[in-house]
């Protein structure tokens, strides 16, 4: 029995089949039961903090990434000329690595849900159940899909994204892992690849992962196809069952903003990613009660990108309110896609808590009532071999993104 101690503190919680339940008074006997939660008069007990947009492949990105050849001038040459070159590079060893040292840093950062869109065209098939098998062992929760597109390989590519989402969704059986469908964007896919997403989210009652007008190039595409935009297309060809995560919207009007709340679908905003590729502001995801944050693909320290949310919603007229609430959206999101009771440190809720002084690194978390993070260390990984295969793998898709133009 693993007992929260908050001592002087209080109240204290010990974990019933991974739930909170209040501790009945008296002192911890046993030593290795107890996870001390009051080595610092300052310590908070919170529930560990939800990334509802991101990319574990590119985990291996802040190891040393070289700057593309030519400097891109638009979002969709950043895409063509970093992150679609690095996707078409990674192998099975890659993205392990990748995986690994990102959801170890997520962890470690006080990150207990990735929600991760996934692509690596060169390697499909299984690629779904390497990061879920990482989630799973390393102690992370996460919803992952494939996200399907045509942009290297036509239709038999989305097929065959669309078939991993489908075989995923199929066997998984991890305990910490959700699978999603997933499409890349509207402007890398047909109708018929839509619809096809679209039939196999309903028919497995699975949620729609997919990028949504992150750049004004995702809207015009739209409009050249006969729609009003990439949301209105994808709702018209039935893509985004309730519960299916959009992320970005930043050049979505309040009306479709507002569309996409009535159909029941989450937004994620992602700040540090949006002001890095300068695709603008999501002014109209103030239209939605339903809108999380997301780091799409930047390190899961979620303190770092709510300071960026703060700093650029007051620069962009956003209601302070509304941007408090946006920071705790996503354990409502992380609640809806894992059905169960995130994001509260009270009896009954799903033990995802981390013990920390704020502004500094958690020392304690736990996910699902398993310590991942004690006194400040990874237990379920060796994280200096993780580092060091992460470093050794880093250079090794460099030089396969050269050769991969
Ligand atoms: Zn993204």
């Amino acid at each position: 029995m693993i007992v929260l101690d908050r001592g002087a503190l209080g109240p204290s919680f010990q974990l019933d089949a991974g739930r909170l339940a209040l501790v009945t008074p008296g002192p911890v006997t046993r030593p290795e039961q107890r996870v001390d939660c009051a080595w610092d008069e300052r310590v908070q007990l919170r529930p560990g903090a939800v990334n509802a947009h991101t990319h574990l492949y590119s985990g291996l990105a802040p190891l040393g990434l070289p700057a593309p050849a030519r400097p891109p001038e638009n979002f969709v040459q950043i895409l063509e000329r970093i992150w679609w070159r690095l996707d078409r590079a990674l192998d099975e060893k890659s993205l392990r690595a990748s995986v690994r040292y990102a959801i170890a840093d997520a962890l470690l950062s006080g990150t207990t849900t990735l929600v991760d869109h996934h692509e690596s065209p060169r390697f499909i098939e299984g690629s779904l159940d390497v990061i879920a098998d990482e989630a799973q062992a390393l102690g992370i929760r996460l919803a992952v899909g494939y996200g399907a597109t045509e942009r290297n390989g036509g239709a038999e590519e989305a097929q065959r994204g669309l078939a991993e989402c489908r075989r995923f969704l199929d066997a998984n059986r991890r305990s910490l892992v959700r699978g999603m469908v997933a499409l890349h964007a509207s402007f890398t896919v047909s109708d018929e690849t839509i619809r096809a997403a679209g039939e196999l989210a309903w028919s497995l009652t699975a949620p729609m992962h997919v990028h949504v007008a992150e750049d004004v190039a995702d809207v015009e595409d739209a409009r050249r196809r006969g729609y009003e935009g990439p949301l209105e297309r994808l709702l018209h060809l039935e893509a985004l069952p309730p519960g299916s995560v959009v992320a970005h919207g930043v050049h979505l009007d309040a009306a479709e903003v507002e569309r996409a709340d009535g159909a029941g679908v989450w937004l994620v905003q992602n700040p540090r990613s949006n002001e890095g590729n300068r695709v603008g502001y999501p002014h109209s995801l103030r239209a939605s009660a339903h809108v999380a944050l997301g780091t799409d693909g930047w390190p899961a320290k979620m303190d770092d990108e709510a300071a960026a949310l703060r700093r650029l919603g007051r620069a962009h007229g956003d209601d302070e309110k509304a941007l408090e609430a946006r920071l705790g959206a996503g354990q409502g999101l992380a609640s809806a896609l894992f059905k169960m009771s995130l994001g509260e440190v009270k009896p009954g809720f799903v033990a995802d808590v981390v013990a920390g002084v704020p502004g500094e690194p958690p020392r304690q978390v736990l996910v699902n009532g398993r310590r991942v993070v004690a006194d400040g260390r990874l237990v379920t990984g060796d994280l200096e071999e993780i580092r060091a295969k992460a470093k050794e793998a880093a250079p090794e898709l460099w030089r396969r993104m050269e050769a991969f133009p």
